[in-house]
């Protein structure tokens, strides 16, 4: 690994001062992704800002929002109680992600941050856009069964990226509609959880909207009256310790039979969490039944294509979608 400067700032402007305009710069919290990253050598930071020990910890609950920060781990967030009481289908999401021994180090920000698990991104003996821009996309033509059905055109795709965004706690966030708080140079700003991923269109080389030196200081979720009515579903390769090849977050509010507010986002599919905004529109004011819910998931999947191996995705995610509502309706 190469050598780099170590900074340990403790305050939050510091910290963005430390990464400045640097671009062999970087900030590291959890290090559970990064530090993988170095060891390969796909990422050779000379300047590393550890920022663990900014005040970016807390949980609460205020004026009827969530508020989570930064640092704050996944395993006690997964664990809070506002967060089981107010939005439980985060807590379900975290609980699916990674190991117990991860999540006792990984943090909000980094979980968020985290990069595709691609495996030719990770080797560098094959092309790949987002390592390499410009240099061809080994997974279009090879092993794609973990790949996307999102938000790439297929014509474009050796030119792009057709990886997936790992997170599980990305897909709740999206469709819970959270907001980033995110602390630049210039001050705060903050962003939809839906604006913070991107499409890889033609610079898969970066994965989220975010300038160099801004950082994520929190997270924030609006009440909503999804209560009990909500489900994460993590369909993957073995039942622990793995990524998802398709995941839902699904949570609905259901007046008198009638569905009153309905959200779903799915894992596994795209370059960014990716929301069924057209699907839950469909639910609105409609009885709860299972028709209703194939109906919506085939919407969902409207725009939907596939690379060879991950065909079987075009099948498997509105079905995890249907089972999923109908999880989150108690109908099941
Ligand atoms: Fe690289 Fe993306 Fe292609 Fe994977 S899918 S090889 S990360 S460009």
């Amino acid at each position: 690994m190469k050598a780099f400067q170590y900074l340990r700032p403790s305050k939050v402007q510091d910290a963005i001062r430390a990464v400045g305009s640097d671009p062999g710069a970087r900030f590291i919290a959890g290090g559970t992704n990064l530090i993988d990253l170095m060891k390969r050598g796909i990422v050779s930071p000379d300047k590393l800002v550890d920022i663990n020990h900014l005040p970016l910890k807390k949980i609460s609950y205020q004026s009827g929002r969530l508020k989570i920060g930064a640092l704050a781990l996944n395993s006690e967030v997964a664990a809070h109680p506002a967060v089981l009481q107010k939005q439980p289908l985060l807590a379900q999401a975290l609980h699916s992600g990674a190991s117990g021994q991860l999540r006792n180090m990984a943090t909000m920000g980094g979980n968020a941050l985290q990069r595709t698990r691609c495996p030719y991104f990770y080797d560098t003996a094959f092309p790949c856009n987002k390592r390499k821009p410009g240099s061809g996309c080994a997974a279009v033509e090879g092993i794609n069964r973990m790949h996307s059905i999102f938000g790439v055109e297929k014509a474009n795709a050796t030119q792009s990226c057709i990886a997936v965004h790992p997170s599980d706690m990305s897909v709740a966030l999206a469709a819970l509609d959270a907001e980033v708080i995110i602390q630049g140079q210039g001050g705060e700003r903050r962003i939809a959880f839906t604006d913070l991923h991107r499409l890889p269109g033609n610079q898969p080389e970066l994965d989220t909207t975010l300038e160099r030196n801004e950082l994520i200081t929190g997270f924030e979720i609006p009440d909503n009256d999804f209560g009990m009515h909500a489900h994460y579903l993590k369909v993957r390769d073995r039942a622990s310790f793995a990524f998802a090849i398709v995941s839902v977050a699904a949570a609905l509010d259901v007046k008198e039979g009638k569905i009153n507010a309905a959200r779903l986002a799915m894992g596994g599919v795209a370059h960014k969490p990716w929301r069924l905004f057209e699907a839950e529109r469909h639910l609105l004011g409609k009885p709860v039944s299972e028709a209703l819910f194939r109906q919506a998931a085939a919407l969902g999947m409207r725009d939907a294509v596939s690379f060879g191996q991950n065909d079987y995705k075009l099948r498997m995610a509105p079905n995890a979608v249907v089972q999923a509502l109908l999880h989150a309706a108690a109908i099941e």
